[in-house]
């Protein structure tokens, strides 16, 4: 008869959809415990950085200076942010023997975590039992239950949204040479609050036709500014008609 152990192991060789079953319970007893938060690569979306930067209160600026490291790859305009982790003992910053310090706005990576997301939208495990002890647990999960007891659906949401904008890019191979945009797009995805102050401290409002209600949603929510970033990236770079100028607009 399988364990739980070679039934995981087996597992992690296939690629599993959400109705799925697999055995998992992560806990402080176990010895492997926030071994899984050091010499990582985590890579941060936008909707990450609201989170996290939001948990720490802090701006997004300071949280871009102090907790990422910010790679430019080549034929891609939007450059990759991955969490910075600790120069000396390559921990995360946010680990602590208690476990994860903003658990409740963890990453997406780590909230997916010990599974992986292919492009074809199946799953499988990226670790084995060996390393990760919480998959010889005998707590069974779905998929799909696992997904949302980790508090998936809302980061996956803004992923999809994200990548409406990043996959024409790719599959474009869109080159923009000027500076001053990649700049802005970078800054209008991941430095939420430098967006915010573009916005309201610019000419932006004179030019462009908001309603009120829109203007105090993205004024009070990051989120809902990060999709208004979204759709002005579409509008100014795919040529979406998302945003209508006023007549009487500055040049
Ligand atoms: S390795 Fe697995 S069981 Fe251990 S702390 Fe990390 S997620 Fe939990
Ligand atoms: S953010 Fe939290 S869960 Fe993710 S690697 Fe850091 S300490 Fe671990």
């Amino acid at each position: 008869m399988l364990n739980a152990t070679s039934v995981n192991n087996r597992k992690q060789k296939q690629r599993m959809t959400p109705d799925h079953l697999f055995k998992f319970h992560c806990h402080p007893g176990l010895p492997c415990f926030t071994h899984c938060c050091q010499d990582v690569t985590i890579v941060l979306t936008p909707y990450d950085i609201i989170r996290l930067k939001n948990n720490l209160d802090i701006s997004s600026d300071k949280f871009l200076d102090k907790y990422t490291i910010i790679l430019p790859k080549e034929k891609r305009l939007i450059p990759l942010v991955l969490l910075q982790m600790n120069e000396e003992d390559k921990k995360c910053p946010f680990i602590s023997s208690d476990g994860c310090k903003v658990y409740s706005d963890r990453p997406w990576a780590c909230r997916m975590f010990p599974l992986d997301l292919a492009d074809d939208g199946t799953f499988r495990l990226i670790i084995d039992s060996s390393l990760c002890k919480g998959l010889n647990e005998k707590t069974e999960w779905s998929i799909a239950e696992w997904l949302a007891e980790q508090g998936v659906v809302p980061y996956d949401d803004m992923n999809t949204l994200f990548s409406q904008v990043t996959q024409p890019l790719q599959a474009e191979e869109m080159k923009i040479e000027n500076a001053d945009i990649q700049k802005m797009i970078f800054m209008v995805l991941y430095n939420i609050d430098k967006f915010r102050e573009f916005v309201f401290k610019s000419t932006f409002l004179d030019r462009f036709e908001l309603s009120d209600v829109q203007i105090e949603k993205i004024k009070r929510s990051d989120p809902e500014l990060l999709k208004f970033g979204f759709d002005w990236i579409k509008f100014g770079l795919f040529g979406q008609l998302l945003f209508k100028v006023k007549e009487k607009s500055p040049e």
